[in-house]
């Protein structure tokens, strides 16, 4: 595959993906505390919104034609593109939120999963936080893979290898990917979770990506509900997303989407993520 100008990012283009990165890790952060019993999944989006408004940004949710929230939510056998609304958050339950920000033209894009307590129910609370772990531990082998890669495709062999290896027999979604980011929320490439036999693009300085493994406890089939948006399992098993936006720069990499660029989560695979200049 020949190199297409628009998949590398100038140096100057990767210091603008730098502030949206943060607004969308804010967001995050500042609706981590609602994820609570009790809350509507409206009641997030809007923490979200404010955060992200506050900063100067816009959602760039909001910029993809018939969606008006902030964030999609999506709980329990929900995967992905769950719409936020009056839907009261239970004890127990596994809630996935993704969300991102646009500044100045440049966006970010990053996923966690929350489950909600549940003390009279140890072993559910034990089985949805394994399966967030998982899912988002298969996500930092994505990213780390990223870091020694010779093309694209080397992360979802990182993904898909990881939930292997945690034994449990998760499914991971064949329908929903990752891709890249920059002056649009998806661009080019597709980041695929699972192994590819064609490997996509060279990774070099400039690449911008959204790595989001969407896992799940049982097969990944899924269907999307009658909203038109919401992504389920067919056999109404447990769903987790992770995402984060990931810069690869002259130096090393760098996740957009966390403060310290990755640092703390990617020390236990020893690599170490460098600042863009
Ligand atoms: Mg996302
Ligand atoms: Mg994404």
């Amino acid at each position: 595959m020949g190199l297409r100008r628009s998949l590398y990012k100038t140096p100057a283009q990767l210091r603008a993906m730098v502030e949206p990165g943060l607004i969308t890790a804010a967001a995050l952060q500042a609706l981590r505390p609602a994820v609570v019993a009790g809350a509507t999944t409206a009641e997030i989006d809007a923490i979200a919104y404010e955060t992200i408004v506050g900063r100067g940004a816009e959602s760039n949710f909001q910029l993809v034609r018939g969606y008006r929230h902030t964030t999609c939510i999506s709980v329990n056998e929900q995967v992905v593109h769950g719409i936020p609304g009056e839907r009261v958050l239970q004890p127990g339950d596994i809630v996935s939120i993704d969300c991102g920000a646009q500044f100045k033209g440049w966006n970010g894009d990053s996923a966690i999963t929350i489950v909600v307590p549940d003390p009279s129910r140890p072993e559910l609370v034990a089985a949805r936080q394994r399966l967030s772990e998982v899912t988002e531990d298969s996500l930092w082998a994505g990213i780390a893979a990223l870091a020694s890669a010779h093309r694209v495709g080397e992360i979802g062999d990182a993904v898909q290898t990881h939930i292997e290896s945690s034994g449990e027999g998760y499914g991971i979604l064949r329908d929903y990917v990752g891709h890249g980011i920059g002056r649009k929320m998806h661009e080019g490439p597709t980041v695929f979770n699972y192994r590819v036999a064609d490997l996509g693009p060279e990774v070099r300085p400039g690449l911008c990506l959204a790595i989001e493994p969407m896992v799940v406890a049982g097969d990944e089939a899924t269907l999307v509900e009658d909203d038109d948006w919401t992504v389920s399992t067919v056999d109404g098993r447990d769903g987790s997303h992770w995402e984060h936006s990931v810069a690869v720069h002259d130096g090393g990499i760098w996740v957009l989407t966390e403060p310290d660029g990755g640092a703390a989560k990617l020390a236990e695979f020893g690599v170490v993520p460098v600042e863009i200049a």
